[in-house]
Parts: C-alpha cells; structure tokens; sequence
C-alpha cells in the first residue's frame, strides 16, 4: 500500500514537473518567435509556424497572463507565414491570384451591393477598395470583397488558383491565411480595425502585388 502511494506522488510529481518544462518552453518560443518577428528577422520559421499552429489557444492564454497584446500570436503566426510564403507567392502569376478584401474598407455611402461572390464594387472612388481593385484587375488578378469565411470558403470551391492575398484585422487575417495555406498566402494587416469604415495601407498591398513584376 504504501509502495502504491508512493508511485502515485511520484507519478504527480512527475506530471507537475513535465508541465512546468512545457510551460517554460513555450513562453521560450513565444518570447524569442516576437523578438525575431518585431526584428524582421525571423528563424526557424517552419518550426514556429507548427508550434504557433499546434498550441495556438495556450499560447494565446499565456500571452494574455504575461499582459502582451491581445493580438501578438495571430502577428506573429501572420510574419511566419507570410516570410515562408513570400518567395513562391512572387513567382505564381496575377492570373492564378486571388485576392480577399474585408468589406469593412467600404465607406458608409457605398452604393455597391452584396451579390453571392461578396461585394460588388462599382469603383465609385470612395473608399480604397475602389482604388486596389481599379488598379489590380487589369494586371490580372481576381478581387473578392467578402464579408466573412463562409463567402471565402464558396469562392475558394468554385475557383481555380494557386496564390492569395488577403487583407483583414489580425485574427481574421491569420485563420484565413490557415485556412488557405495550401495557395501560399500573403497577407496585409488593416491599420485601423473595427467593423466598419476600416482602413488599409494600399501601398502595403501593392508592394504584395508588384513583386510578381
Ligand atoms: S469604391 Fe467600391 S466599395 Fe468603396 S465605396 Fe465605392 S463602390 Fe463601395
């Protein structure tokens, strides 16, 4: 009985200790996966993007219990992806490129209406999506203004391409570009979120854009 009580202590022991490794380990990963990502200098991308992937709500719990921005892991898994991306992104041409805009760029007096693709934007020069997609179709890309996952999953159905581009907030952004990571994602962060009248940096985009030139 008493060679009983002992293995289980041990076993807790054992257990408690484990966990604690773990735990050290990841904040280890978490802290120097944001120094290289804040540098643009990042190492061992596959290996993060995993451990970002696999232990996404811990460590999202552990960013929150160490007071770090809300958003640091969704930034973080967003500059490995796209660091990994970005080579094979450049070579797939526009034609085989989609690109996802938020319809919370559009500007409160858009006339556009919301058809079953998304947005349908007239160009009436109000807001930037006006100017990405005036710009972007012509080079041969196919531009969607969605309003949600469920209109970017029945658009990636029904289309045949090889890359994307997506801009939104920074977990909408990060869960599109997992979701996509097959089609090499690329991605640009909004610079001011919310649902609505949001904005985004349209150079950001067409540096994105342009390197395929
Ligand atoms: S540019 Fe397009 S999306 Fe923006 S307000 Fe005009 S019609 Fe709407």
């Amino acid at each position: 009985m008493l060679f009983v009580d002992s293995f289980y202590m041990f076993l807790g022991q054992l257990v408690v200790i484990v966990v604690v490794i773990i735990l050290i380990l990841l904040i280890i990963v978490l802290i120097l996966g944001i120094l290289f990502a804040k540098k643009n200098k990042i190492k061992f991308p596959r290996f993060l993007l995993y451990i970002v992937n696999l232990l996404y709500s811990p460590l999202k719990t552990i960013a929150h219990f160490l007071k770090l921005d809300d958003n640091i892991i969704d930034d973080l898994a967003i500059k490995v992806r796209d660091e990994i991306n970005k080579e094979k992104f450049k070579q797939i041409p526009a034609e085989k490129t989609l690109i996802f805009l938020p319809h919370c760029l559009r500007h409160a007096d858009c006339p556009a209406t919301l058809q079953k693709e998304g947005l349908n934007c007239t160009e009436c020069g109000l807001c930037s999506i006006g100017v990405i997609k005036k710009k972007s179709e012509p080079m041969g890309y196919k531009l969607y203004i969605v309003p949600g996952s469920s209109f970017v999953k029945k658009i990636v159905m029904e289309n045949k391409f090889q890359a994307v581009l997506g801009v939104a907030c920074h977990e909408d952004l990060n869960q599109m570009m997992m979701l996509l990571s097959d089609f090499c994602p690329q991605g640009v962060l909004l610079e001011k979120t919310g649902c609505f009248e949001t904005k985004v940096n349209v150079k950001k985009v067409f540096e994105k854009l342009d390197s395929k030139y």
